[in-house]
């Protein structure tokens, strides 16, 4: 069974194209029936804090990219990874080097000075460590293979091939024992049982020097697929200065999960034109042969639309929630019961109107506030002296309704404007402006239903006394 695996190291963030990278792991497996693991790659200890884990796990979990089993955290494996280390130098495969820090900077100078890629000289590879001060610290390095190729049948980038004299005896193990990234990776796949390895392409040239750890064990070799990565709009690596780049700003932003995958799979995926797709379709669709091999560039602008969609499709009270969560972080605001019922029933009308939650939590705020509200130009004006008086006129016959639906609203505002010779909107809007600070807002029949009779009369008061 196929067998995938996310395995970033916590940084503290979850970078957008790790997040992608998670996203097509998941999916790959899941459209194969198999599992998707994780593996936390915290062997620097110092980088790798509780809540720099708690980022990915957070934004995973957010995502909707659960691992079939328990995370592996690699600080947790360092005795099997030097056991491993152990096995190569005492088949042969691996050797102790003591060259002092000095010797290593020497041959690198010496390579510089003649145009050469520093690489070690391979001075310890068939020497007797006898050789070797009492006691002197050591790294241990694995034999490159001196002659021939590597070949790499890539997933997504096809044939990739190295000369293996480009590869030099690289360090598995360093002098204080701990392993080294590529060393861990490859142990790490092994025991988890990965059957494809899917990963940035900037990792590319790491699975060459990873291969020689797979060969020199006889173990079995991965699949490979290396993603090309994501680029900014202007074609740059995409940074902070493009936008978001990182799962929480696109949450902060008010993006929804959903939307995010969406957009992170059509993005350097094909599948004819169709540019939604839910999580059972992108499971039954997904495979890597669809991926493309060259960057793609990030255009919040599509992102945006695709959220607004996802917006529309989602669950009243689920929105409700979020917007509640993110007004309460907002100074100004005491949250009751009442505001959240008055932002789900009008939830149908924001959601038409606002392309992230954001902006949905923007629009809904009025329903929260306390009269006098805060008014923007645009409403200021249309509460001029004569909209005023038309606007307390139409209070009192407000005040006698009894019941206060969205028909007995409607049949109002309509005789309203007939006695007062005015055409609807001309009513309308200033009462908009009134109630809600703004001119825009969902129909002012469901707007005025949301805020309740007693609390329209309130906001009508402020304006007209
Ligand atoms: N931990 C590595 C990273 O975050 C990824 C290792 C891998 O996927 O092989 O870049």
């Amino acid at each position: 069974t196929v067998r995938t695996r996310f395995a970033p190291s916590p940084t503290g963030l979850l970078h957008i194209g790790n997040a992608r990278a998670a996203l097509f792991n998941y999916l790959y497996a899941k459209h194969h029936h198999g599992q998707f693991l994780l593996r936390i790659e915290d062997t620097d200890r110092e980088r790798s804090t509780q809540k720099a884990v708690d980022v990915i796990l957070d934004g995973l979990a957010w995502m909707g990219l659960t691992p079939d089993e328990e995370p592996v955290y690699q600080s947790t494996r360092i005795k099997r990874h030097q056991e491993v280390a152990l096995h190569l130098l005492e088949t042969g495969k691996a050797y102790k080097c003591f060259c002092t820090q000095e010797e290593l900077a020497d041959m690198r100078a010496k390579a510089q000075a003649e145009g050469k890629a520093p690489r070690y000289n391979g001075y310890w590879r068939d020497r007797d460590p006898s050789e070797a001060p009492e006691g002197a610290p050591y790294t241990v390095r694995i034999k490159a293979p001196h002659e021939g190729k590597t070949v790499i049948h890539d997933l997504v980038q096809g044939e990739v091939t190295v000369a293996n004299i480009e590869l030099d005896d690289m360090i598995i193990l360093r002098a204080d024992g701990t392993p080294t990234y590529q060393h861990a990776v490859v142990c790490d796949d092994h025991d988890m049982d990965i059957t494809h390895v899917i990963r940035g392409d900037d990792h590319l040239t790491n699975t060459f020097r990873q291969l020689m750890i797979y060969r020199a064990m006889g173990w079995n070799i991965p699949h490979f697929a290396h993603l090309p990565l994501i680029h900014g709009p202007d074609g740059a690596k995409l940074s902070k200065r493009h936008g978001a780049s990182s799962v929480v700003e696109f949450r902060d932003e008010g993006y929804l999960p959903e939307a995010l995958c969406n957009y992170l799979l059509r993005l350097g995926w094909g599948h004819g034109d169709d540019e939604i797709l839910s999580r059972e379709e992108q499971i039954k669709l997904f495979d890597l042969d669809g991926v493309g091999r060259s960057p793609s560039r990030m255009d919040y602008a599509k992102l945006l639309h695709v959220n607004g969609y996802w917006l529309r499709q989602a669950n009243d009270a689920r929105l409700t929630q979020d917007i509640i969560s993110r007004l309460s972080e907002q100074e100004g605001f005491v949250l009751d019961p009442i505001h959240q019922q008055r932002i789900l029933a009008l939830m149908p009308g924001l959601k038409e109107r606002a392309k992230s939650i954001v902006e949905l939590t923007q629009n809904a705020a009025f329903l929260c506030m306390e009269p006098p509200l805060l008014f923007n130009d645009k409403a200021q004006k249309l509460l001029n002296e004569e909209n005023c008086a038309m606007l307390s006129k139409l209070a009192s016959q407000l005040a006698t309704l009894t019941s206060f639906t969205k028909e007995a609203i409607n049949h109002l505002l309509h005789q309203f404007a007939e006695t007062e010779g005015l055409k609807l909107g001309k009513v309308a809007q200033p009462l908009r402006a009134a109630v809600t600070g703004s001119t825009m807002s969902p129909g002012i029949d469901d707007t005025l239903l949301a805020l309740g009779k007693e609390e329209v009369l309130a906001r009508l008061g402020a304006v007209t006394n």
